[in-house]
């Protein structure tokens, strides 16, 4: 990034704010007699969540090697798109940039923002091109969504210092895969490039998409502005105690993406020579991005028999998007797909 202070590409209204924190919760301040936030005296769950919520960014914090100012929470990765792009984007005006095919939630959100969603089409490995990239960032650009491993692709994008480098706005690059890969996160860039933005979850590998707990590392600065504009009380008291019971459970984490990796292993064999595909594309996540020869026939069928899949059809055409799923599930799907010839 040639542009030094992150504030230049801030809206200015979003400069001005001040960050609703309450006076328990910026003292941390807990008295026997709680008479200041209209709660009911009773029960267990009568008491609003920690509006800062330390203790798991604290715990976070040891866990990724960043600092605890270096971390927002939201409601699922989700918000923080929703946050990011309120943050930097000046509505009717400001466009953002996202890979195509990749994640519709980036242009949901920038849309009902007012926001342009530019479009970077992929090669036919769904790979960036690197000199298309390029032409995109002579626009008043402001964020560029970077999808690794992308969905509904299933591949890593190599060489993300480049898209840092020779970009002049926000570069958030969305992780919500990145257990599934074997690859290094980019968290290690954070101290490098003041304008990237990480996103992780624990919806995917840590398997608590219930729970809604995103995460976004960056600089101090940019996520101060998150904490400034996010809802006081995003993060509600169940899920916050769960994530931190489950950050006590690493473990679980790597047995979790273990049987994933395994089961993807196992899904892909039984996939291979099966007639009704044209191609299996490689994926570093817990899904495949399938071109079925007869993709009408066969997603019907699925329906038929109640196997929910993502069909991607027109947009990429021929192909389905299938989750690995348990064992169970992925022998009806086999078994659904070896019977369907013509
Ligand atoms: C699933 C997914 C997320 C996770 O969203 P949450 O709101 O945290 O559940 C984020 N980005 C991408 C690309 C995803 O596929």
């Amino acid at each position: 990034m040639k542009n030094n202070s992150i504030n230049t590409l801030v809206r200015k209204n979003i400069l001005k704010l001040q960050p609703y924190i309450s006076f328990r919760d910026q003292h941390e301040f807990h008295a026997p007699v709680m008479l200041d936030a209209n709660e009911s005296p009773f029960g267990e769950f009568n008491r609003y969540p920690d509006s800062t919520q330390k203790k798991l960014k604290n715990k976070l914090a040891g866990l990724k090697d960043v600092s605890p100012s270096q971390i927002a929470i939201g409601n699922g990765s989700d918000e923080l798109i929703d946050l990011i792009i309120k943050i930097f984007c000046e509505p009717k005006k400001d466009s953002i940039l996202m890979m195509n095919p990749s994640f519709a939630m980036y242009g949901f959100y920038a849309a009902i923002n007012e926001n342009n969603v530019l479009k970077l089409n992929l090669d036919e490995n769904f790979e960036i091109v690197k000199e298309d990239f390029l032409t995109f960032v002579k626009e008043p650009v402001k964020i560029f969504f970077l999808c690794s491993p992308n969905n509904p692709t299933g591949n890593s994008i190599d060489d993300i210092e480049f898209y840092l480098q020779n970009f002049n706005g926000i570069v958030v690059v969305d992780e919500a895969y990145i257990e599934f890969s074997g690859k290094k996160s980019s968290l290690g860039l954070l101290e490098k490039y003041p304008n990237l933005i990480v996103l992780q979850t624990f919806s995917k590998a840590w398997g608590i998409a219930g729970a809604r707990v995103g995460m976004a590392y960056a600089s101090e600065e940019i996520i101060s502005l998150i904490n400034t504009v996010k809802a006081p009380y995003n993060v509600n008291i169940l899920s916050q105690e769960l994530i931190l019971k489950t950050l006590d459970e690493e473990t679980k984490l790597q047995q979790n993406v273990q049987n994933i990796l395994i089961e993807r292993e196992w899904l892909e064999d039984q996939l291979r020579d099966i007639e009704c595909i044209a191609k299996i594309f490689p994926t570093d996540a817990n899904f495949f991005l399938i071109k079925m020869k007869n993709v009408d026939q066969v997603y019907g069928k699925m329906l038929d028999h109640e196997i929910l899949t993502s069909r991607r059809d027109p947009a990429i055409p021929g192909c389905i998007r299938i989750n690995v799923g348990s064992r169970q599930e992925n022998e009806k799907l086999v078994n659904l797909l070896k019977n369907i010839t013509d």
